[in-house]
């Protein structure tokens, strides 16, 4: 696609993912932030305005060094926190949620543990980060350190970060992890949860790669995608 194409294709999806935040329960009124990798700019929803009503045109583009390109409204102020993922990691977009689950277990625990074996799709067990305030470059450290051989994290008393090979996939992720923790509530209302061993995991993952889950047979051959 080209550019100028791609840019403007990027800015309706951002709108539109962030218009479901609230109906998927991922996150109330501004809260809550997504970010797409277009070339080397980034584009990040604008700060402080309701997802209901956020416009293409108010989508910030950035420089991988936060440097404004084109920005009618002030960036997410956890931009820092985004450009310190796509620096850390091979993320194409980048998913903040402040959800309720989430949230609660964030309050609570130092980990999410594989109480089902979705969570490979997360990289596994879910650190949860110590808490730093919202918009700082503390917060941005805390959040790489507890993503290294993830794709999420948990950040205490704020919410949680994903980020995947695309905006729908870096979503499907905050939505599961979402999913996880409330599974994981649920089942300590029960008792003490049995908890899959790493060596589970790693099968689930072989499994999942053997059968190249994620991807449509009409594509062919690829690598397995996770
Ligand atoms: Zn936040």
């Amino acid at each position: 696609m080209e550019f100028g194409a791609e840019l403007r294709a990027t800015r309706e999806q951002l709108v539109s993912f962030g218009a479901r935040l609230a109906a998927d329960g991922l996150a109330v009124g501004a809260a809550g932030n997504l970010s797409v990798r277009v070339g080397d700019l980034i584009a990040i929803t604008p700060s402080g305005i309701g997802y209901d009503e956020v416009t293409p045109s108010d989508i910030c583009l950035v420089t991988l060094a936060g440097d404004e390109v084109e920005a009618a409204e002030t960036p997410s102020s956890e931009l820092p926190m985004h450009l310190a993922v796509y620096g850390a990691t091979a993320a194409a977009a980048v998913v903040h949620t402040h959800s309720a689950e989430v949230v609660a277990l964030s309050a609570t625990c130092t980990e999410l543990p594989a109480v089902h074996y979705a969570i490979t799709s997360l990289g596994g067990p879910v650190r949860v980060a110590g808490y730093v305030r919202f918009g700082s470059p503390g917060l941005a450290d805390a959040a790489v350190a507890a993503l290294a051989g993830r794709q999420a994290a948990i950040l205490q008393n704020h919410g949680a970060i994903c980020y995947g090979a695309s905006l729908p996939a870096a979503y499907d992720r905050a939505v599961l992890l979402e999913w996880l923790a409330r599974v994981y509530r649920l089942a300590r209302g029960y008792g003490e949860p049995r908890i899959l061993s790493q060596g589970e995991l790693e099968e689930v993952s072989a499994e999942a790669r053997r059968r190249r889950y994620g991807e449509r047979r009409s594509q062919g051959p690829a690598l397995p995608r996770r």
